[in-house]
């Protein structure tokens, strides 16, 4: 990867708290190109696992990172592409252990494509929390809404699943993204209850789009999310709005932060202000030079402005 940054955030995430982003994948390598991926079309579908980063840059970043953040409750792989193409994660989280040691939970969010392979489960292990995805409780739904590369299909997804869970020792929550239209049906509800059944997650959380995509991905209503949370079962939860009140302000890099945070995701002016610590004011004005400049634009999604940098 390029000198650009391997963290950014902390984001405010609506289940993990203060989550300082990992991002060790260029943009936009992923086995998927999901119809809600919020850092656009994939350019290159493949399975193909690479090492990308630097880890005494890495280590030096985050050494820095932790000297001057005040919040800081989770460690998050998460960003540009699926993590688990990164060859040997648990070097990286190995690199990370050195730094934080157990004080800071280290999570992994992967769209479960690659679970299959035992290298990469055995990886994996070394997470605190893991969070796989199945979004599609049948191939069909999977090409729909997942549109995966050939390597990948609906069985190897769920194979990778069960033997997982049945390895890994730490938290593993399986996350469902609900989009309006595609699999909120009662239908694919009654088949992931059998195949959370089968998979038997610590628990399974409904996501929904929430920020913006280049597919315009829509929101379903509550009422479809109750339904689909009832037929599931009880230990199915939706994933709430984010509460926690802002950090204090740590240093003068905001415009910094905030470039390496819209690079990975949308956020609104609220996110911003959550995850700097900064005040609306500075956020505003930081955000009004960056759209003048033509390095990021804003757009509306669900009533709500998000910012993002422009490609
Ligand atoms: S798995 Fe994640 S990164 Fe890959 S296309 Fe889907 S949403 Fe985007």
């Amino acid at each position: 990867m390029d000198a650009q940054r391997y963290f950014y955030g902390p984001v405010p995430s609506r289940r993990l708290g203060y989550s300082l982003g990992v991002d060790v994948i260029p943009k936009k390598l992923c086995p998927f190109d999901c119809v809600y991926c919020q850092t656009g079309r994939t350019t290159e579908k493949t399975i193909e696992r690479v090492s990308f980063v630097n880890t005494d840059r890495l280590k030096k970043e985050l050494i820095g990172i932790l000297a001057g953040k005040a919040t800081i409750d989770v460690i998050t792989f998460s960003g540009s592409g699926e993590p688990t193409l990164h060859q040997n994660l648990d070097r990286i989280i190995a690199v990370i252990r050195e730094v934080c040691g157990r004080r800071i939970p280290v999570c992994v969010i992967t769209n479960s494509s690659l679970l299959f392979l035992p290298e990469v489960r055995r990886e994996l292990a070394a997470a605190d929390i893991v969070i796989p995805s199945l979004d599609a409780p049948n191939e069909a739904l999977l090409r729909k809404i997942n549109r995966p590369c050939a390597q990948v299909n609906f069985e190897r997804i769920v194979e990778g699943l069960v033997k997982f869970r049945a390895e890994f020792e730490g938290r593993f929550w399986l996350e469902i993204m609900i989009v309006k239209g595609i699999n909120d049906s009662p239908e694919a509800a009654a088949e992931w209850k059998g195949l959370i059944q089968r998979i038997r997650p610590d628990k399974v959380q409904l996501n929904i789009p929430v920020r913006p995509s280049q597919e315009h991905a829509a929101v379903p209503d509550q009422e479809t999310l109750r339904m689909i949370q009832e037929v599931i079962g009880e230990e199915t939860e939706v994933v709430l709005p984010f509460e926690k009140q802002p950090a204090a302000r740590r240093d003068e890099r905001i415009e910094e932060e905030i470039v390496e945070y819209l690079r990975r995701r949308p956020a609104t002016l609220a996110d911003l202000c959550a995850s700097t610590g900064a005040e609306e004011e500075t956020v505003r004005r930081v955000l009004e030079e960056l759209v003048s400049s033509g390095r990021a634009c804003g757009q509306k999604h669900q009533g709500v402005e998000y910012f993002r940098i422009n490609d």
